[in-house]
């Protein structure tokens, strides 16, 4: 069941592999068939040289029980759940420990757009998440970080800020597709590196994008007015 979504799922998964955003098995992504109300992710702890579109794991939006799939789902698939559940207009959520974005997420600093390769693709700035109580992490963990991170998006638009840092933890990004939230994990180490150096022993505050630039830049790539690529014949 679900071929073509396996395969989408499995090719972002090789896209974080090759783009260098997972160590060892640090790292999923999934994808959402909203109508039938499951989830495709990658298996847990299986390497990504011997993954293959066949080894995605079915499990249900409702309660991630395995709908289809001989492997345990990724550990993370509680997180993912969460997001799908309440970020109703995502079809696909990625989560690595890249470099630089998890050095973002263990500072626990928001990231403020310093430029506008930030401002191609996040319309302000991506926030971090509070850190979880010992309550939060000792019972129902995964499920307690998707929803601190849901709780961090009440003052922004999961829309527009397609991605977050989970404090002392790492990126969890998101996106139209599986494939698109793995590029938006790719983009999110690549700013997050350029806004750490950026940074770097100045008040930072004083060094953000102007809004009418980050306007500008967000605004011809999203929305009714965008006008960047090629139009869709
Ligand atoms: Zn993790």
């Amino acid at each position: 069941m679900l071929e073509k979504l396996k395969k989408e799922v499995y090719d972002a998964n090789i896209f974080l592999y090759q783009n260098n955003l997972v160590t060892l098995t640090w790292g999923n992504a999934s994808g959402i068939d909203r109508e039938k109300g499951y989830v495709v992710i990658k298996p847990s702890g299986v390497s990504y040289e011997s993954l293959t579109p066949e080894m995605m794991v079915v499990v249900s939006l409702k309660d991630g029980s395995v709908i289809e799939g001989n492997l345990n789902p990724s550990s993370d698939t509680i997180t993912h759940l969460e997001l799908y559940r309440n970020f109703k207009e995502i079809k696909g959520v990625v989560h690595t420990h890249s470099t630089w974005a998890t050095i973002m997420s263990q500072r626990g600093e928001s990231l403020i757009p310093f430029g506008t390769t930030h401002a191609d693709t996040f319309y302000g700035s991506v926030p971090c998440t509070r850190k979880l109580t010992k309550e939060e992490i000792e019972s129902d963990y995964e499920l307690n970080t998707g929803k601190v991170i849901v709780e961090t998006f009440k003052d922004f638009n999961y829309r527009e800020i397609p991605g977050v840092f989970v404090k002392h933890h790492g990126p969890f990004t998101w996106g139209s597709s599986p494939l698109k939230a793995a590029e938006n994990a790719l983009i999110l180490e690549t700013v997050s590196k350029m806004g750490y150096f950026t940074s770097l022993n100045i008040d930072s505050k004083s060094i953000g994008v102007d809004k009418y630039l980050l306007d500008k830049h967000y605004l011809r790539k999203h929305g009714k007015n965008a006008y960047y690529g090629q139009k869709e014949k």
